[in-house]
């Protein structure tokens, strides 16, 4: 195992911190440790559970700016950006606070008068995450909180590239007088870290958001101790602005929605399909707005779009464009690209392309970038088909003022989020999660509770 994480900074390539890597053995020992803290964190009552999360909540918002700092540092995204993420994340504690005293279980009508039947909910155990590099902070609150809401212990390994804003938040909770047995973060290479997590029987569940081929290894390793899982995987979202679509507005959200962290969101626009018979004042629009967009280093306040993480991102990215243009599409903006491999940096300006066909593989893999490819339809259905036509199921958008369009659209769409004329659906209270190879499980709103409990049945017989 490699001793420490260079993390660097991706708008410059300069280290922002050296952190050391968590040695299998001190990870073995949080392991039990957080088993043993499970015995009586589960017993603290629900409320001052969810008095403590809310002790960590406010915290984490009093913190907002240094947590904004470091996230943008290690992460590269606009300091705006990131102190959204820092509410956001601490939105998931407020409302898993709340949750936490709602965790009701079931009496049932017996079958026989010398019976009873009763359900309740007990937490499943200790839980092991992992969380990606593109949101540090709400990646890891939206598992602990639901996690600690129900009496589950907690252990975070977050990902190499942005383990600042992780460790800070877990020292918060800390502060807040959450255990420190009862949240631990670990540091350290998923690959090393991972079949540690998944060998040990202690570790009830593994809850992951990353890349779909790590979530698939992740859940056929937990198998052998039959572990919970919840997986928030890779997406490939299909944006569709029907005929009769306010175009303005469509316009304004597919900009929410493609640019923000640099396209580097799960649930990023990343097919735009437009009806033929607007395509043209569509694009126009769309070009003149994207060429307003501040491309440069997030801690200037006035960047829309920062880095992207790194050089393999960035070869992705390139590697799609070229390959789209090799097959005809046209460059209608953007290909452009500010870099230095040597200090370790890589700006992508935001690009269009139009004239973009299924046989190109950014209509076909996850793109993580600032790049819209363009494409048209003429009917729904053709349209519906050429969303559906991916082994993602995350997110997907459409944009119609017709009611029937749009019922034809969320009937149809296999996706786990819809927006209808919204490209930004990302909400604490609500259940996030994809179908098909985009994951498991959802995270936010009551659903979000689900994974982290087991339902226990007990029958009392023998009653007069
Ligand atoms: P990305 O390619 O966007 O970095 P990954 O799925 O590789 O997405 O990374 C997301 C998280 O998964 C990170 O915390 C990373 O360390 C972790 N990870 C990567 N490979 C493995 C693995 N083999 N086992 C467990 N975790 C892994």
């Amino acid at each position: 195992m490699r001793d420490t994480i260079n993390v660097k900074n991706p708008a410059t390539g300069e280290t922002v911190k050296e952190v050391s890597v968590t040695s299998s053995s001190h990870i073995k020992k949080a392991i039990e440790q957080g088993n043993e803290a499970f015995k009586t964190w589960s017993k603290v009552n629900a409320h001052q559970r969810s008095a403590l999360l809310k002790e960590w909540s406010a915290k984490i918002k009093s913190e907002t700016e240094y947590l904004a700092e470091v996230m943008t540092l290690e992460s590269g995204k606009p300091l705006k950006e990131s102190r959204g993420e820092v509410a956001y994340a601490a939105s998931y504690i407020d409302w898993y606070a709340e949750e936490a005293k709602r965790v009701y279980g079931r009496t049932i009508p017996s079958h026989t008068e010398s019976k009873r039947i009763i359900v309740t909910k007990e937490p499943v155990g200790l839980v092991a995450a992992i969380t990606p590099w593109n949101f540090p902070a709400a990646m890891m609150t939206r598992k602990a909180a639901p996690a600690l809401a129900v009496g589950c212990t907690f252990i975070v390994k977050p990902a190499e590239e942005t383990p600042l804003t992780t460790m800070k938040l877990v020292s918060l909770a800390h502060e807040a007088g959450i255990p420190e047995d009862v949240v631990q973060c670990v540091n350290g290479y998923g690959e090393d870290i991972g079949p540690i997590f998944t060998d040990s029987p202690l570790v009830r569940k593994i809850t992951f958001t990353g890349s779909t081929p790590v979530g698939k290894l992740l859940m056929k390793n937990s198998a052998a101790t039959m572990k919970h899982v919840s997986m928030e995987l890779g997406g490939h979202a299909p944006l569709i602005v029907a005929k009769d679509a306010d175009i303005d507005f469509a316009v304004n959200q597919v900009l929410a929605s493609k640019f923000r962290n640099a396209g580097q969101t799960c649930i990023c626009a990343n097919r735009v399909l437009v009806h033929e018979d607007i395509a043209k004042v569509f694009s126009e629009q769309l070009i003149s707005r994207v060429a307003q967009l501040n491309v440069g280093n997030g801690l200037d306040e006035s960047t829309d779009v920062g880095p992207v993480i790194n050089a393999a991102g960035y070869e992705k990215i390139d590697s799609q464009i070229e390959d789209a243009v090799g097959k005809g599409a046209r460059v209608l903006y953007g290909h452009q690209y500010d870099k230095d491999e040597e200090k370790g940096y890589y700006f992508v300006h935001p690009t269009v392309l139009e004239n973009v066909g299924e046989e190109m593989d950014i209509m076909q893999e996850e793109t993580f970038g600032p790049v819209i490819p363009l494409s048209t339809f003429r009917e729904n259905d053709q349209a519906v088909e050429i969303a559906n036509n991916t082994p993602f199921g995350l997110a997907a958008y459409f944009f119609t003022n017709d009611y029937r369009n749009g019922i034809y659209f969320q009937e149809h769409l296999k996706f786990g989020i819809l927006g209808w004329n919204d490209g930004a659906p990302s909400a604490a209270h609500a259940p996030f999660g994809g179908m098909k190879e985009s994951g498991i499980g959802r995270e936010g709103g009551p659903e979000g509770i689900e994974p982290y409990v087991e339902t226990k049945y007990l029958s009392i017989g023998g009653i007069q």
